[in-house]
């Protein structure tokens, strides 16, 4: 039955499950990680186990995030930010993850950039979402290309290139689809909240992909919304 529903219908019932669940899960834990963390100071020898049970619990808490970001009704704050910070910003995020698989990530930037009217951390979710993509994509290395420029009309172009995996053809209309996922693990919540976000800024979403040779996924973004603040 649930196939059958449509995408707004199965957003809805994601929507009611992560309100009513999100919270319940986030308040124990922040206080395991935090319990595991006091543990691994207070065992300086013999704690390989520890960074990974920290790090799953970080995996656990981002897919909260995600599901609580469905489940929240649509709030937007726009405010002055600079889209080179707000990158630098998620690779800080994702260089462990990147440096363990032995991927190198590239970025260049055309200066100077206008500052952009964003919700920033919405966008840090955005992009946080698709290099996690760029990496997974991955498993056995490679090289990230992220590039940002400004283009005509106003607007600021982040392009986001991996050499993984790729995506079969038959797959591209998938994406996005709440719980799509081709991972072993995964959720199949990033591309979904990605492109929310994305459409909420008035912006572009569009991805290139050949299997085999790797992933280009670009982002067009307006400069202006229109004024800072809430919408
Ligand atoms: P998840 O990462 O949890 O699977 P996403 O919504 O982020 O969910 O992505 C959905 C699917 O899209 C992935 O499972 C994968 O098949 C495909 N995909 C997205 N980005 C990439 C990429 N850069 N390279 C290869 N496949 C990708
Ligand atoms: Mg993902």
């Amino acid at each position: 039955v649930y196939e059958e529903l449509h995408k707004k219908e199965k957003l809805a019932v994601v929507g009611q499950m992560a309100t009513a669940i999100g919270h319940e899960i986030r308040n124990p834990l922040s206080s395991l990680k935090g319990f595991t963390q006091l543990q691994q100071e207070r065992n300086p020898v013999g704690n390989e186990f520890y960074p990974i049970m920290i790090q799953e619990i970080d995996r656990i808490n981002s897919i909260v995030d995600d599901l609580m970001y469905l489940g929240k009704p649509k709030e937007i704050t726009f405010e002055n930010a600079r889209i080179e910070e707000i990158i630098t910003y998620t690779l800080s995020i994702t260089n462990h993850q990147a440096e363990g698989n032995g991927i190198t990530v590239e970025t260049a930037i055309a200066e100077p950039l206008p500052p952009l009217e964003c919700d920033a951390q919405q966008l840090k979710q955005v992009f946080l979402n698709l290099i996690k993509n760029a990496i997974e994509s991955m498993p056995g290395g490679g090289r990230i290309q992220i590039l940002i420029k400004s283009v005509e009309k106003h607007k600021i172009y982040i392009s986001i290139q991996d050499e993984g995996c790729g995506i079969a053809n038959e797959n591209l209309p998938n994406l996005g689809e709440p719980f799509f996922t081709t991972k072993k693990d995964g959720t199949g919540l990033g591309l979904l909240v990605t492109t929310q976000i994305i459409k909420d800024h008035n912006g572009e979403l569009n991805i290139e992909s050949e299997i085999g040779k790797g992933t280009k996924v670009d982002v067009v973004l307006p400069m202006s919304q229109g004024g800072i603040g809430k919408k």
